[in-house]
């Protein structure tokens, strides 16, 4: 392991690179990355640094969006095959007919999501400010795309717009299912129950606490209990006890609470990436340019 690091900060400087990874990718690769976050923050982060060559480790969309953001650095994504199934969840065809059905509706785009699809949006959010962005949108009509667990969550709290929903959802966190959570909270009495948003309504009607995983790892630091169950993707669980050792984290039970996708993205495939300087991420200019915007207005109106 420590010839594998030594092998990767070499390359790093070779290639004057910088590793960004997602919270949910395994354990060896978050230790290795420069920045570890969730998807607001690697975007952020995507803007700002200065190296030639960003590995993004995450699934495609959060390669795009990096690529988006830096048209002219090089993006790597160490497993090309990494994908998101919500990000292809909504029907570019269906967006552009609502959109000339409803004119005056703003298209709120998930970061989760394909280029095609951002490029057909207003403005792009992640689970961290979604609400914060939906809010300060001068629209009362939002058409969410793609996930509907997070729209109906941000819905609930602004009665003051007029939400339209798609049908997608994050098939990780939409197989946690409150039955699950109920027989967890039962063998686990005095635990507290935190949820991502993309969870089903009748989960995050359990919790108490709902937010992205930057916001559950904050809530887990900053509150009293001492035992939480978790209902987000289980990558979470390294950051977790690296910043409460103390604590204690429960999976709920029977559930698997695993991205296949994110678990595609190894050490070896990184440095691999490093080595080949590929695969990278590459979009047609009309793409880059189109879906710049949304991305661009989030980061913006998040500030
Ligand atoms: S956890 Fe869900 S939303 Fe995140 S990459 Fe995996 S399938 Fe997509």
């Amino acid at each position: 392991m420590e010839e594998k690091q030594a092998r990767l900060q070499r390359l790093k400087r070779e290639k004057d690179a910088v590793i960004l990874a997602h919270y949910y990718v395994p354990e060896d690769v978050q230790k290795a990355a420069d920045y570890v976050g969730d998807s607001f923050y690697l975007s952020q982060v995507a803007q700002r640094v200065e190296a030639k060559t960003i590995v993004l480790c995450g699934v495609r969309f959060m390669g795009e969006s990096a690529k988006i953001l830096n048209p002219q650095k090089t993006v790597l994504l160490p497993d090309a095959a990494a994908d998101c199934p919500m990000a292809h969840m909504a029907d570019p065809a269906r967006v552009r007919q609502v959109k000339a059905q409803y004119p005056d509706a703003a298209v709120v785009c998930y970061v989760n999501s394909t280029a095609e699809l951002k490029m057909l949006a207003d403005v792009c959010v992640t689970s961290s400010n979604a609400l914060a962005v939906c809010r300060a949108l001068p629209n009362r009509r939002i058409f969410f795309i793609p996930d509907q667990h997070l729209a109906h969550f941000i819905a609930a709290k602004l009665p003051e717009k007029e939400f339209l929903f798609n049908d997608g959802c994050c098939v990780v966190h939409d197989a946690i299912r409150a039955g699950d959570v109920q027989e967890t909270m039962r063998r686990h009495p005095g635990a507290k129950v935190l949820v991502h948003p993309e969870c089903r309504s009748e989960v995050t009607a359990l919790a108490d606490y709902v937010g992205s995983t930057a916001g559950i790892l904050t809530f887990a630091q900053q509150d009293d209990a001492n035992a939480y169950i978790v209902c987000t993707e289980r990558g979470i669980f390294y950051e977790l006890r690296r910043r409460c050792p103390e604590k204690t984290f429960f999976l709920v039970e029977g559930c698997s609470q695993t991205c296949t996708d994110m678990k595609k993205v190894t050490l070896d495939k990184v440095i691999a990436a490093l080595e080949a300087n590929a695969p990278q991420v590459t979009l047609p200019e009309a793409v880059l340019q189109a879906a710049k915007t949304p991305l661009e207005r989030m980061l913006a109106l998040s500030r």
